[in-house]
């Protein structure tokens, strides 16, 4: 896909920026949105190494950009330059979503998860397997406390999972292994399936019932899914999670509902 390196960005309304971003679908799923409700409004990729997140941002404000997504490794990085931030957004140290002209910064990332799980009908104190401790499980974890799941996470540096868990104050046990038994709700937040490995997860424990969630999304599929689905699991892939952030993010820009159907789905 296209992109361009901040200091040429062209003229534009809205931006994906990361690093890198030529992967990013961000661009042709909100300019579809645009090109859709037929406004006038251009939506690129920018890469924006993260030591110079702040010069970028006032970059592309100056420019007449109205807003930007944030992907990896900036989520964290564009804090400070924010003048507001969302309390959720603080807590997990994560925003995803900027209003360049108000300097505002909010998470999609969370709500939209739980958005993209709306087919499936999970009862208070349904049991959450998280897999992983990195930056996205610090949102899903509060997300999925506060949507009353009960949690469990695993992580394969069990010490991160312990310090997610102490910094968000949250309620949840943290597994040895991941043991997948009674479980409804298994979210991969790992990057075993970015670089095509295998979780050892016995399968064979896992309740047919159960939802397999992965938040990567590859054309080939992952092999979490391909394994879940082989147990009988009904699977969602990251393409979901893509689609409900960005139909937020695009809400909030805008203040009007977004286009049907909103992304790949
Ligand atoms: P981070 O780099 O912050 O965290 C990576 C996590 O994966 C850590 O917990 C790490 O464990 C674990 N990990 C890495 N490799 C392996 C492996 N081979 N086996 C087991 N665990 C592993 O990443 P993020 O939290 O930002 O992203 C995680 C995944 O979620 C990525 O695949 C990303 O693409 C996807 N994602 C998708 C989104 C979407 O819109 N669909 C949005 C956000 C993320 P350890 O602590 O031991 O190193």
């Amino acid at each position: 896909m296209a992109f361009f390196e901040w200091r040429d960005a062209p003229k534009s309304d809205y931006a994906v920026i990361g690093d890198p971003i030529e992967h990013s679908r961000s661009p042709a799923m909100h300019q579809h949105a645009f090109d859709a409700l037929g406004l006038d409004l251009k939506y690129v990729a920018v890469r924006v190494p993260v030591e110079e997140t702040s010069l970028a941002l006032d970059h592309l404000r100056t420019l007449g950009y109205r807003g930007v997504n944030v992907t990896v490794p900036l989520k964290e990085a564009v804090i400070d330059w924010l003048s507001e931030v969302e309390d959720f957004a603080r807590r997990v140290r994560a925003v995803n979503t900027i209003d360049l002209v108000s300097k505002r910064g909010i998470n999609t990332d969370a709500p939209g998860f739980t958005a993209s799980l709306s087919q499936f009908e999970f009862d208070q104190g349904s049991k959450m397997l998280l897999l992983g401790a990195g930056g996205s499980s610090r949102a899903i974890a509060l997300e999925a406390e506060q949507q009353g799941f009960e949690l469990f996470i695993y992580n394969r540096t069990v010490d991160k999972a312990h310090s997610l868990v102490s910094s968000l104050r949250l309620k949840a046990t943290v597994l040895a292994e991941p043991d997948v038994r009674d479980i409804d709700l298994i979210v991969n937040a790992t990057s075993a399936s970015l670089y095509g490995e295998r979780l050892a997860i016995d399968w064979t424990a896992a309740s047919p019932n159960a939802v397999a969630y992965d938040l990567f999304y590859s054309s080939h599929g992952t092999q979490f899914l391909v394994d879940a689905q082989n147990a009988g699991l009904r699977t969602v892939d990251g393409l979901a999670l893509l689609a409900a952030q960005g139909r937020l993010s695009f809400e909030w820009w805008l203040g009007r509902k977004a286009p049907e159907p909103f992304g790949f789905l």
